[in-house]
């Protein structure tokens, strides 16, 4: 492959070149039957990833479309969002353009939800659901998903809704034990495909809550998912390049073993968190909630991060994300999702050490 600028932000992600061939093959009818072995085969190891008995299902969209579609397949009414950074709180006016009532549970950048709290306010109301981003990107907050899903388990009207884009395949998120009723993914993020696809799965719960809900629309309508689902399709044509390339980044994940794939992301966040601290910066993310595939830098040493983005692409051919929203330049993010290993991420680093 030609040299090229390599992803180091939290999403697109390097992909391999590996995964781009297996992206690049040559179509098929998504009506015929190698459509559906290719989707029936990679069905059990989808199902693994997701730890879920529930079918896992292919969308041809970001994973916007999905978080979307949360709304209209299982709000009849009202839904509370936990917020807590850029993504997470963006759910709010999305909900409310749904035409949902939508309240918030809003902390303040750079913090957890707390499970008391969303205890708390469900208690206090008749929410249809929740929202939460497990791992919240713009600040390197990953939130306390087993605390937070043992108070929505009190809640059985509440449908628990997941978006674990940036976490996804990087952790265990076993779903059905931990009772979320909508899990969702992205392709560019942890999963280290070509951006423009999603990947979730939807309980028993939800379903049944989707067929109380009217104006579902069509095309992220959770039930079409499921029809089509039963026969190895898809409501609408996929891009079948993702599809391709899905299966060969799964035969990568069992070849190395999902606990070796975990174990190594939290070797690559390690090795970036010790530069951290050794380099003299701080987390903008406390101790106990930082995520594990990505780390948000607290620019304290007032460096000129546009400057140092700059020389790290032209002398080093990296790109590094410069801080989201309104902590651009006063934090900067580096990603070790993906297919990224010690090796990759230490060379990262010293390419930093070698622009700063
Ligand atoms: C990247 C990201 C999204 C948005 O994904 P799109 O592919 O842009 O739709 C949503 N949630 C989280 C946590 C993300 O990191």
């Amino acid at each position: 492959m030609t040299p090229h600028d390599r992803l180091f932000i939290p999403g697109p992600v390097e992909v391999s070149a590996k995964t781009l061939a297996a992206f690049a093959q040559p179509m098929m009818g998504h009506r015929g039957p190698d459509f559906k072995e290719l989707y029936a085969r990679i069905q059990p190891r989808l199902q693994e990833l997701f730890g879920t008995r529930q079918p896992v299902f292919l969308s041809t969209s970001s994973a916007w479309g999905v978080m979307e579609a949360a709304l209209r397949n299982l709000v009849r009414r009202r839904v509370l969002c936990c917020m807590c950074g850029a993504f997470s709180d963006k759910w709010l006016d999305v909900a409310r353009r749904c035409g949902k009532e939508a309240e918030a549970l809003q902390v303040e950048w750079g913090n957890p939800i707390e499970a008391a709290a969303l205890e708390a306010r469900l208690a206090g109301g008749d929410f249809d659901a929740v929202t939460l981003i497990h791992n919240e990107t713009s600040t390197g907050v990953m939130n306390p998903l087993a605390e937070i899903c043992e108070v929505a388990r009190k809640f059985p009207e509440v449908a628990l809704i997941v978006d674990s884009v940036s976490s996804f395949s990087a952790m265990p998120i076993p779903m059905d034990s931990l009772g979320i009723d909508l899990l969702l993914t992205g392709s560019q993020k942890a999963l280290a495909l070509p951006p423009g696809f999603s990947l979730f799965s939807v309980s028993e719960k939800a379903f049944a809550r989707a067929e109380q809900v009217a104006d579902r629309g069509f095309y992220f309508d959770f039930l079409e998912f499921r029809k089509n689902a039963e026969g190895d399709m898809t409501p609408t044509t996929p891009s079948i390049g993702h599809i391709h390339a899905l299966e060969s980044q799964l035969d990568n994940f069992f070849a190395e073993g999902l606990a070796n794939r975990y174990a190594r992301h939290v070797r690559t966040n390690a090795l970036v968190h010790e530069w951290v601290r050794t380099r003299g910066f701080d987390f903008f993310a406390p101790e106990g909630y930082r995520s594990v595939t990505l780390t948000c830098v607290k620019n304290n040493r007032e460096i000129d991060v546009a400057g140092l983005m700059k020389n790290l692409c032209e002398k080093h051919h990296l790109v590094i994300d410069g801080g989201y929203g309104k902590i651009k330049g006063k934090t900067f993010r580096l990603s070790n999702m993906g297919d990224e290993t010690e090796e990759t991420v230490g060379h990262l680093l010293r390419c930093l050490d070698d622009c700063l």
